[in-house]
């Protein structure tokens, strides 16, 4: 079947009636950005959006549009004439690719109530044009194997057969921005891009401690950010904090079954004042509750307790193989199980408290003065840009 045209249906953006505007501008931009490179012209209004996608393959557009947010599904479209042989014709390209003893259906939405034609004409058209014309199909309108659907719009027929489900949720950029705590594990590139699903732009922090922590595991994080921003069609900045000083007073001077919770409580601290800098609203992170030690609702507590900064977990609730398979469909799982460790071994605790003590940790703390390492640690932010990365290895790359 050769395809013209990509029908984009909207996410939950049809509810919000008055920053209609907003959202379908801030979708369309997303969209461009996704399919730069290609040749595809985008058309959309209030409702809906078309891609006129010229000779590219309709599928690989359509790839591209999976992950980003405010799109809820897509549909391969034929554009025709508004006639009754060239409706017959379309329909019959399509029946002919259906496999032999399959049934089908005629489905028609006529917005243009003008049109000569009413439903039930164009079903019996159309449906009576493919049985005289196939001899592998038959018709069943309430369970069918395949749908036909024919638009009656305004300015043309458009029909198509297949609906592709795509992310839903809320175009990018439409709700804020926040901080991801990116671990380079399964769980926090799926707390990103679900919480980027409901259009909140994102920057994410990455705590390493070279040497204890190998450059890999660095470089892991930003392959991850990389695949991430390349998904979503944004670019999400890294922010790598030079974590060892702490790292190691933490393990000198917080005794072993709390330092779990003090090494998050310090990690917080600082994520609370990068979210300052780059006017983030909400810190994300992986957390699930009751996975590991770190994360009972007791040790939530007291990691929370060093600030007001609202803390987001989207994975709370969620099953790890759930996680996991969003993990597969966002593309990040493969990365993720790299085996280098964002945290050194000899740092892991060997007990960590499922229920520590706010009180015994403040206890401990207060006899290390965090606040001079605290410091040093954010001034030692470097920033790694995808997109500067991108550039940067095209120059290298026409050098050679
Ligand atoms: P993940 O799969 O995201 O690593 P996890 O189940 O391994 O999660 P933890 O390693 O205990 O759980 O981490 C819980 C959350 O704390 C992570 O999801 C992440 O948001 C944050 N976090 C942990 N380590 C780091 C780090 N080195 N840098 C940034 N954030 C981190
Ligand atoms: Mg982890």
């Amino acid at each position: 079947m050769k395809y013209d045209h990509i029908l984009i249906r909207y996410g939950e953006m049809t509810l919000k009636s008055r920053n209609r505007k907003m959202f379908v501008s801030a979708l369309r931009k997303r969209m461009n950005r996704a399919l730069r490179g290609m040749d595809v012209h985008i058309k959309s209004n209030r409702d809906r959006a078309y891609i006129v996608i010229n000779d590219e393959d309709a599928y690989e557009v359509i790839d591209k549009l999976k992950l980003i947010s405010g799109i809820l599904s897509v549909s391969p479209v034929v554009r025709i004439d508004k006639t009754e042989e060239a409706m017959q014709e379309t329909a019959l390209l399509f029946a002919n690719d259906f496999d032999a003893d399959k049934t089908f259906k005629i489905e028609v939405k006529r917005g243009d109530k003008t049109f000569h034609l009413q439903t039930h004409d164009i079903q019996h058209l159309l449906g009576g044009h493919i049985l005289e014309n196939t001899d592998h199909l038959t018709v069943n309108v309430r369970q069918p194997d395949h749908q036909i659907t024919v638009e009656v719009r305004l300015d043309a027929i458009y029909m198509y057969h297949d609906s592709v489900k795509c992310l839903g949720g809320l175009p990018l950029g439409t709700g804020g921005k926040s901080l991801l705590m990116l671990s380079g594990g399964i769980d926090s590139p799926v707390a990103g891009l679900d919480i980027m699903r409901k259009g909140v732009e994102i920057e994410a922090v990455h705590f390493h401690s070279p040497p204890y922590t190998s450059p890999q595991a660095t470089d892991k994080v930003k392959q991850l950010v990389d695949i991430m921003s390349g998904r979503t069609g944004f670019d999400i900045k890294l922010h790598i904090v030079p974590f060892t000083e702490l790292q190691t007073t933490l393990y000198d001077r917080i005794p072993d079954n709390l330092s779990m919770t003090s090494t998050r409580r310090v990690m917080l601290r600082i994520a609370e004042k990068l979210a300052a800098k780059i006017d983030a609203e909400a810190v994300i992170n992986g957390e699930n509750l009751g996975q590991v030690a770190s994360q009972t609702l007791t040790s939530m507590y007291a990691i929370n307790e060093v600030t007001n900064l609202p803390v987001l977990r989207p994975l709370l609730t969620l099953e790890k193989n759930d996680i996991v398979n969003m993990s597969k469909r966002f593309g990040t799982y493969e990365t993720s199980i790299l085996p280098f460790e964002d945290c050194c071994t000899i740092f892991k605790p060997k007990s960590p408290k499922t229920k520590p003590s706010l009180e015994k940790v403040k206890h401990f703390e207060e006899r290390v003065d965090f606040e001079p390492l605290i410091d040093r640690a954010v001034a030692g932010i470097e920033t790694y840009t995808p997109s500067a990365n991108k550039e940067a290895a095209a120059e290298f790359e026409e050098l050679l």
